[in-house]
């Protein structure tokens, strides 16, 4: 029989509800109903404010008054820290000193220094610690994993992943350093935790330049370029000042290119069938002629729909349970964290210095 696991949120806010959502069988992205996730329960939150302390006595959770009265609760199993970026650390640490596993939101903090105390607090207590990287059951991501995998498009030599939007920062803590604002540390955690998940490969060099077209503070947007050891070329971009977004992923391989235009997984694959006609009648552009650049025909390529991946977010939650009762092995590790992290800090670096840092 599966034990039953009682989950206290510390950060009742846009996320920390979006975990209780999720667990108690919230709406997914498009809108269907999902059902709860089994064996797990939300018992109580605590916000520092208290319009979020009412809330959770709306949505029949116990505020609790404080973090000691949340961690004193010996009912408590799991905490979720879903608090701004700066004070993740105190939070985690101070949980699992008082002998409770913990969900950590992302990024799980802001220096890798940070991180590893946090993990020696999570050894010495022996208590399972993990990093929310959902975006790993993103479907988009896990589709192209598969192209990448499968070999789809023959030796893949570059691969784009961009995520853009047009509103600037949202207006709070996420435009403050102070508070670990920025997007390397926002979107950015997640697109590079991905790239690392994708390809097994050791991060040679590292290049990166930043944008502040709406906050001077922080990194409104970036260009991170990753030059893996076989000389594959991931490029990621993030942008909030994109009136126009470009697709969420290309993918170009020696026998084809992939394209992922939105997280609504619309897209396709094109692949060659015929590299024998590859000599073209050449087009005749504005103001000149060109061969390399006619577009190819229909007989030599094949247009194919993406290999669509199918994810359910729950996993993330039973594979925490089933690793504290030392069923399963967790998914999101602490080694693979660190290694985002200090690749965040090979991107600062580079961005200051405009240098191409070499990383692993
Ligand atoms: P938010 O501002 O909506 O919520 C944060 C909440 O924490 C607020 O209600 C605030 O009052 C509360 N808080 C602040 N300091 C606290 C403290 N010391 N103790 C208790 N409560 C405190 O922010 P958000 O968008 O929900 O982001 C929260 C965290 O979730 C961040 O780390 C963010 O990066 C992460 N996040 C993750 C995803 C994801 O997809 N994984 C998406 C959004 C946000």
């Amino acid at each position: 029989m599966n034990k039953e696991f009682n989950l206290a949120i510390v950060g009742l806010g846009g996320m920390g509800n979006w975990h209780r959502e999720l667990i108690t069988g919230g709406a997914n992205w498009n809108n269907d109903k999902i059902d709860p996730i089994e064996h797990l329960t939300v018992c109580g939150s605590y916000d520092i404010r208290e319009e979020r302390q009412q809330f959770a006595r709306e949505h029949g959770l116990t505020p609790y008054n404080s973090l000691e009265e949340l961690l004193a609760d010996p009912k408590v199993d799991i905490v979720l820290c879903a608090t701004p970026n700066d004070v993740h650390k105190e939070i985690v640490i101070r949980a699992l000193e008082a002998g409770k596993n913990v969900v950590c939101e992302k990024p799980v903090t802001l220096s890798s220094n940070d991180l590893q105390d946090m993990i020696d607090a999570a050894e010495k207590a022996k208590k399972v610690f993990v990093v929310h990287q959902n975006r790993r059951w993103d479907e988009d991501f896990l589709t192209v994993k598969k192209i990448y995998d499968e070999h789809m498009l023959g030796d893949i030599f570059r691969i784009e992943s961009r995520v853009h939007g047009s509103r600037g920062i949202p207006g709070d803590w996420r435009q403050e350093p102070e508070h670990g604002g920025g997007m390397v540390l926002d979107w950015g955690v997640h697109i590079l935790d991905q790239a690392l998940m994708m390809i097994p490969e050791k991060v040679k060099k590292v290049y990166a330049s930043f944008t502040h077209v709406t906050n001077e503070l922080v990194d409104d947007g970036f260009t991170v370029e990753l030059t893996f050891e076989s000389g594959l070329v991931y490029l990621l971009e993030v942008g909030t000042s994109n009136f126009i977004n470009l697709p969420r992923w290309y993918v170009l391989g020696q026998n084809g290119t992939a394209v992922v235009k939105d997280w609504d997984l619309s897209g396709e694959i094109v692949r060659i069938t015929d590299w024998s006609k590859n000599d073209a009648v050449p087009i005749r552009t504005a103001a000149g002629l060109t061969k390399t650049m006619a577009p190819r025909t229909e007989d030599t390529i094949h247009t194919d729909p993406l290999p669509i991946v199918h994810a359910d977010i729950r996993d993330f939650y039973k594979n925490v349970m089933a690793t504290i009762e030392g069923k399963e092995e967790i998914i999101v590790k602490l080694p693979q964290v660190m290694r985002v992290m200090k690749l965040m800090e090979a991107i600062f670096e580079s961005a200051k210095t405009h240098q191409v840092v070499d990383f692993e």
